[in-house]
């Protein structure tokens, strides 16, 4: 029986890992959950289910609504950024699944690897954040941190009885999300609706509009290069806009090893709880005759400048991947709340990487120190451009 602590238990991820969790009965236990605690019918249910040992809201407010929706018997809550913290490192779990959205998971994920446990990582901003910090951390603790991200699962599975040092290049996958084909213009006018309309992958919102700017791919360049200990450079992106081949891995003779499968993120989740084992996961069969064509193009970098953004942002080194992030995550939640038009989002990562001065990053309080101050910048800048071009009315 292997024990999990589930972090982000009520999203996209999270809810597809718990089903796993119910699929397997004799194998899984879910002790530990975390989430927002924005949904707390969801969480009672999660609970009367798993009967989880702990549970933790990162939302210290949302703690009396939650705790009344769990009735009796109920888990130890904890709250708020430090709940989450105590609760990745003081549940006595195998395996910790990080899969919160975003920068909130960086210190409970860095939590669960000091403390020794194998981190299966979905949250992918958190190595984006401190990838040296985390992979430094696993490596002196003897953790591993197990990729849950398709791609990343992926290359991982590509590696695996091969020499890494016959490796040349790392071929990541994109969709290449809702606009693959829209022009410059139109993209300037594109909908929340629209954006959130994903060609292959169902997933959370902020992962959603990034798939859509190719953000989530750069996000997932940078992933590559800590999980995979690898050069940018031989981290490249190949547009497949059928989500069938999840990446590959090139090797010197000219060998080019790829995984496969359906979009269905239980896969790869199911392969991080149980490496290196496999066992039947609930998903449906990849049948090649009935998919048809698979086609590869070269992402658009001039009408995707998010890509080419991250690739400064790895390039520069520091903390420039946590401004990269936090005008990231701060612009995409800005246009989800139909704030500002979805090509302001890339303008704002820009505007905050020209700003926000290079730091070198010694611990991950000075991560958690220059994100913040980006995200002040940026909301700041996006509130006072947002009402001097009267974004307002040209989105209406
Ligand atoms: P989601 O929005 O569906 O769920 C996010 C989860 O994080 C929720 O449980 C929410 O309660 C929790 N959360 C948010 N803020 C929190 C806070 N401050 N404290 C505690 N919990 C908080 O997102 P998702 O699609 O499941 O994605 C989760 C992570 O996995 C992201 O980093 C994403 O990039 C990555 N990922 C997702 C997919 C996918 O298919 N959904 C694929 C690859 C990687
Ligand atoms: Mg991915």
């Amino acid at each position: 029986m292997k024990r999990l602590t589930l972090l982000g238990a009520t999203g996209s991820i999270g809810r597809r890992a718990l089903e796993l969790v119910e699929a397997f009965p004799g194998l899984f236990r879910a002790e530990g959950i975390a989430a927002r605690g924005s949904d707390p019918e969801r969480l009672a249910d999660i609970c009367r289910r798993h009967r989880p040992r702990a549970l933790a809201l990162g939302d210290a407010a949302a703690v009396d609504r939650v705790v009344r929706a769990l009735g009796h018997p109920r888990p130890e809550v904890l709250a708020g950024p430090e709940g989450l913290v105590t609760l990745a490192r003081e549940v006595d779990a195998e395996v910790v699944l990080s899969a919160i959205v975003g920068g909130a998971g960086l210190l409970p994920t860095m939590a669960a690897i000091e403390a020794g446990r194998t981190v299966a990582l979905a949250n992918k901003e958190t190595l984006v954040m401190a990838g040296s910090l985390m992979t430094a951390a696993a490596r002196a603790r003897g953790t591993r941190l197990l990729p849950v991200d398709s791609e990343h699962s992926a290359v991982f599975q590509c590696l695996e009885g091969h020499n890494r040092a016959e490796v040349r290049r790392v071929l990541l996958t994109a969709s290449g999300g809702p606009f693959r084909l829209l022009g410059k213009a139109e993209l300037a006018r594109v909908t929340v609706a629209e954006a959130l309309n994903h060609p292959t992958w169902k997933m959370g919102a902020k992962i959603t509009v990034d798939s859509a700017t190719l953000m989530n791919k750069g996000l997932e360049v940078i992933e590559a290069r800590w999980l995979f200990d690898l050069p940018p450079e031989q981290v490249q992106v190949v547009v497949h806009p059928q989500s069938i081949v999840h990446s590959m891995v090139e090797y010197l003779d000219g060998s080019v090893i790829a995984q496969l499968g359906v979009a269905d993120m239980g896969i790869p989740i199911l392969y991080a709880l149980t490496y290196p084992r496999r066992l039947p996961c609930p998903a449906g069969r990849l049948d090649l005759t009935r998919v048809g064509a698979l086609t590869f193009e070269e992402p658009d970098q001039e009408r995707f400048p998010c890509l080419a953004l991250a690739r400064q942002a790895l390039q520069a080194g520091g903390a420039a991947a946590v401004v990269l992030n936090a005008a990231n995550e701060v612009a995409v939640a800005a246009f989800l709340a139909g704030r500002i038009r979805f090509t302001r989002i890339a303008e704002a990562i820009a505007e905050a990487l020209d700003r926000v001065p290079p730091r070198s990053l010694r611990a991950v309080e000075d991560c958690v120190a220059v994100d913040a101050e980006t995200r002040a910048l940026v909301r700041a800048r996006l509130e006072t451009a947002g009402m001097a071009a009267g974004v307002a009315e040209s989105l209406a």
